[in-house]
């Protein structure tokens, strides 16, 4: 195991760091960790990561690499190891063109956003596409592909919700659990160790909740003053790579607390099921805001994340006068460390806000492991039991009839509320159709919409993101039209359709030529969706009536017939 490797290395060189109270970087070889030898890189091109694995994205850790392909698509992708083609999945989001090779061993590699697959793959997916009508597959092929090590599996590319073309790249065990691919040797360059930046610390209250108004202190040597009591503490901490600006996250952090034990965690592996407690191993408020990586030392009751070597039992509890040194030491997976060192006096004197008082609308204590429901006359919310992480005050506040308050708007939850209203109230008419909710911020500016259900006459919605809600009809169908206005509205042999939607989104799309259903290639970040006349299932010469249809998520429908020649 790499990490144990790292634990004799330790001790061989603890006795320099022990000196050292402000910030101070160590650089050691990439070769420390990298130790696992037996995959070949998937790339044959310099190899330089725009992401890594275990750093925070969206709502979850990144569970593989992102190698960046010089801007550009359609770069070899290559077989890491022997395997069979174990699955082949194409959705217009999320890793968009993506394959899965089992390994001899039980592990499976997967390359997502390609450009193309190779040409057995290609063949097996359109006939796939085209039997089952849909261009989104999650399949095997019914008969074995075998890749060895170095074949082209396909190209690189930009699909499914990816920023830029780039590579994404994973090692799965077998129980599918994502493993940090940087175990194995890829000779990638990383010379930069972690930057580990404020401390953070959050007092809590005498009921055990967490009061928001954190204080950050730096690693000057300078002591700051901390109101006496029990405190959670947290760190800013993340990792660049050689070539690259991209902010990418940390492998492993210990600390320790008057030069004992408190916490240590490593980012080895991650499993799917529980990987959205991201964000309560983040320290939310500023996460969701300012997309701040900011690791909490010990994990909110509700974290299941499988990273946690060693939490200490009792809480923190500083007293008045009383001082606290805290070190912490942050490796990269390739054996960078940064040290850093903070101190802490615990005083009276030091004065934060309460929370309780100043929560508009009604509110109720929550904790991890009990559900929680609040009426406000004819509208209620209700969270699950194990929704919130740790405790919090619930709150339900209605701005107006069409308006509400979910809180706190600060606090992650690991499952979905739902809130919960009676037609009448939204709708004079009582017209309970194609209701959508947009998420607001604070400042009013929609930060997402969510769909509605209905049940007889009430309407609800569900989402793990509390905060302002607005309620809004949605009447209007998709905007669709060729992208090439132009006759014969085709361009490069290709007939693309832009299409966009504002409120609930496009959520289906289908086409057909002279009655005969044909596959469009669908990108929702391009709002473009096309049909490559290379697929041939059209007659050249003549005209020929093509039909293309796209629904939203309220299923408002657009329709466009015209005729097309296809030279
Ligand atoms: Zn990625």
């Amino acid at each position: 195991m790499p990490c144990k490797a790292y634990i004799f290395l330790l001790i061989s060189f603890g006795f320099c760091i022990s000196f050292f109270s402000a910030q101070t970087t160590f650089s050691t070889p990439d070769t420390l960790f990298a130790s696992v030898s037996g995959l070949i890189a998937p790339l044959d091109i310099p190899l330089v990561l725009s992401g890594n694995f275990g750093e925070f994205r969206g709502d979850h850790f990144h569970t593989g690499l992102d190698f960046k392909t010089q801007g550009q698509e359609g770069f070899p992708v290559l077989a890491v190891a022997n395997g069979v083609v174990s699955r082949v999945k194409v959705s217009p989001w999320g890793y968009g063109q993506a394959l899965y090779l089992l390994h001899d061993d039980g592990s499976t590699s997967v390359y997502a956003h390609l450009s193309r697959y190779s040409s057995s793959i290609q063949e097996w997916l359109i006939g796939r596409q085209y039997s089952s009508r849909s261009f989104g597959i999650d399949a095997r092929p019914v008969y074995s592909i075998r890749f060895e090590v170095g074949d082209t599996i396909g190209w690189s590319g930009n699909s499914g919700s990816s920023g830029g073309p780039h590579l994404h790249f994973e090692i799965r065990d077998e129980n599918q659990h994502p493993v940090n691919p940087l175990k194995w040797d890829f000779k990638i360059t990383d010379t930069r160790a972690p930057e580990v930046g404020n401390l953070v610390i959050i007092p809590v209250n005498s009921q055990g909740l967490e009061l928001r108004n954190e204080i950050f202190t730096s690693s000057n040597g300078d002591t700051t003053e901390v109101k006496s009591g029990i405190i959670h503490l947290c760190v800013e901490a993340k990792d660049r790579l050689d070539g690259a600006s991209n902010v990418c996250g940390i492998y492993k952090m210990e600390v320790t607390i008057n030069g004992i034990s408190f916490s240590s965690y490593s980012i080895d592996t991650l499993d799917f099921a529980v990987n959205k407690d991201m964000n309560a191993h983040s320290y939310y408020p500023r996460w969701s805001s300012s997309r701040t990586q900011i690791h909490r030392f010990r994990p909110l009751p509700g974290d299941r994340l499988p990273i946690y070597d060693f939490t200490s039992k009792s809480k923190l509890n500083i007293s008045v006068g009383e001082l606290i040194h805290v070190i912490i030491k942050c490796w990269d997976a390739h054996g960078n460390l940064t040290q850093t060192s903070y101190y802490l006096k615990g005083s009276d004197s030091v004065i934060f806000d309460t929370i309780s008082g100043d929560i508009p609308g009604v509110s109720l204590p929550a904790t991890y492991s009990t559900s929680v429901k609040i009426n406000d006359g004819d509208v209620s919310v209700f969270w699950p039991k194990n929704s919130f992480y740790s405790r919090e005050i619930a709150s339900l506040h209605s701005l107006d009839d069409m308006t509400f308050y979910i809180g706190p708007d600060d606090a992650p939850l690991a499952k979905p509320f739902t809130l919960s209203v009676p037609c009448e109230l939204i709708s004079k008419s009582n017209k309970c159709d194609k209701w959508v909710v947009e998420r607001l911020s604070k400042n009013g500016t929609r930060l997402g919409v969510e769909t509605c259900k209905r049940s007889t006459n009430r309407l609800s919605f569900s989402s793990r993101k509390m905060g302002w809600y607005h309620f809004l009809q949605d009447t209007i169908a998709p905007r669709l039209l060729p992208k090439y206005s132009s006759s014969p509205l085709i361009k490069n042999g290709n007939l693309v359709f832009h299409i966009e939607d504002e409120l609930s989104g496009v959520s289906k799309i289908e086409g057909f030529i002279d009655g005969e259903w044909v596959l469009f290639r669908w990108d929702p970040k391009k709002k473009t969706a096309a049909y490559f006349a290379s697929d041939l299932s059209h007659i050249t010469g003549i005209s020929s009536k093509v039909t293309f249809k796209a629904w939203d998520g309220v299923l408002n429908k657009s329709v466009w017939t015209g005729f097309v020649v296809f030279p």
